[in-house]
């Protein structure tokens, strides 16, 4: 039944791992009738830069066929669909429905098994939380063939370990999603610049009610432009248009580009050039919802800009009351000493709304999230030192980004993860839960 398959990677193409892949059709493909000895896990698009997604010498479960929908309510905006669906699925039948996700991460080339999985989050966290927090419920496919029913009222202790449970405990068949209701593709937008984490903060701050809002970093800049960026905030627009659906993205990233492309200078160029594309230190308008949530997606396979090697992100975040601009600034400056240079840099504020899952990783804080290429020594250092940061400030790093993080690391940030551990199905297994709980 398995087939060996071209290589499953991640988004950051790092680890590079080899392992077969089973695609699964139906949900009653699983579990599959010869069960392997070597682990399995579910994958969904991988998106996920590093190693949550990745397994050595197992099989890999592979659901984007499971992407059906079963159900739709217009009523109350509830959608049924199997866990191998696509956010940018979604989107096509829910836009021209008046209808829109209530959370969705920077990319919507992702499934719902995924980011419920990830637990993910969007621009509007400071208001409605994850994406767990939208789920109704879910079946969990247990390897021993039991079913479960997951829901806060059903098998609450199944659904709390499954939310943020990195495709653990299971494989998620299907899941129902509350969307919320639009009326209009447009986003009412407002960029700001700003020139450091004062100013990110109060402008946050003043922000609190708007319903998206993120910013993009100037990484590189130094002296009197040390953390300049643009804090970019925006609404769904009321005045009512056409709910037309998207065109299909046509451009994709036709070649591996050089290690040397991406270096200070040319990073430093862009970051100067898209700094300045906004003149006045304010700008309002109405655009598309793609390119506000979805700037990225207009480019199919752009990681290839980052090379054969690859990319790996850094996201960490650092609570309030750990000195959080304190512990950013001293990432920049981690950063900035270590001659890498990231062109994909945003900072978030978190809000307080909790999150569902055992493992999930947003809390109250600053969310920080840069991109950079791997070179080996130098990036695999810089890691560790910005871990070593975060976690000195009370924060913690995103598995969802991560291929680096140590299992001291990982144990300190998630002390949570031995309950977690408990709900593991013993068949299942990743690189990523292979690595942090190595020592245990
Ligand atoms: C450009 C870009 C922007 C991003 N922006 C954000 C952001 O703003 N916020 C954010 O939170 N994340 C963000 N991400 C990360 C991404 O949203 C998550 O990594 C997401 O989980 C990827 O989903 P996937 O379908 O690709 O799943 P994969 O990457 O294939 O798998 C992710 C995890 O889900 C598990 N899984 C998948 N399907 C199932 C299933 N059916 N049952 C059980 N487990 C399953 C896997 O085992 C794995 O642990 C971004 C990624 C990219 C590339």
């Amino acid at each position: 039944m398995t087939n060996q398959q071209p290589r499953f990677e991640s988004w950051g193409r790092y680890p590079a791992l080899q392992a077969d892949v089973l695609p699964l059709h139906w949900a009653s493909d699983f579990p599959p009738q010869s069960l392997p000895s070597t682990p399995m896990l579910p994958v969904g698009a991988g998106r996920s830069y590093g190693d949550v997604c990745l397994l050595d010498q197992g099989t890999l479960l592979a659901t984007r066929a499971l992407d059906r929908f079963c159900h739709f309510d217009p009523a109350a905006g509830i959608l049924r669909c199997e866990a191998g669906a696509t956010l940018a699925e979604i989107l096509e039948f829910a836009i021209p429905r008046g209808f829109f996700l209530s959370v969705t991460p920077g990319t919507k080339y992702i499934t719902v098994g995924g980011a419920i999985a990830n637990d993910v989050h969007g621009k509007n966290h400071h208001l409605v939380g994850t994406f767990g927090r939208h789920l109704l419920r879910f079946e969990l496919l247990r390897s021993d063939g039991v079913r479960l029913l997951c829901s806060p009222a059903q098998n609450p202790e199944w659904f709390r370990a499954t939310i943020g449970g990195m495709g653990l405990t299971g494989l998620i068949s299907w899941a129902e999603i509350r969307l919320r209701p639009i009326v209009s593709r447009q986003i009412r937008y407002q960029g700001t610049k700003f020139v450091g984490l004062e100013e990110f903060v109060a402008l946050s701050r003043a922000a609190a009610h708007s319903e998206y809002t993120v910013a993009w970093l100037d990484c590189v800049a130094r002296g009197r432009n040390f953390a300049r960026g643009i804090f970019m905030q925006g609404q769904h627009s009321d005045e009512p248009r056409p709910l037309r659906p998207s065109k299909p993205a046509r451009l994709t990233f036709p070649i591996d580009l050089p290690e040397f492309a991406l270096n200070p200078f040319s990073v430093g160029l862009f970051n100067a050039l898209y700094y300045n594309k906004q003149l006045a230190k304010q700008k309002t308008g109405f655009v598309d919802y793609e390119p506000f949530f979805y700037p990225l997606d207009s480019v199919l396979q752009w990681n290839r800009i980052y090379g054969k090697s690859g990319l790996l992100q850094f996201q960490c975040v650092i609570p309030w009351e750990h000195g959080t601009q304190s512990g950013i600034v001293r990432i920049l400056e981690a950063i900035t000493a270590s001659g890498l240079a990231s062109f994909l840099a945003v900072l978030k504020v978190f809000g307080d709304k909790p999150s569902p899952g055992l493992l999930s990783f947003p809390m109250p804080g600053i969310t920080l999230a840069l991109d950079f290429p791997i070179r080996q020594q130098v990036s695999f250092a810089l890691f560790d030192r910005l871990a070593r940061i975060t976690l000195e400030h009370g924060g913690k790093i995103y598995p969802a980004k991560d291929a680096r993080m140590t299992a001291p690391q990982f144990q300190a940030f998630y002390p949570q993860w031995r309950e977690f551990a408990r709900y593991v199905d013993p068949r299942f297994s990743s690189a990523f839960w292979q690595r942090v709980t190595q020592l245990a």
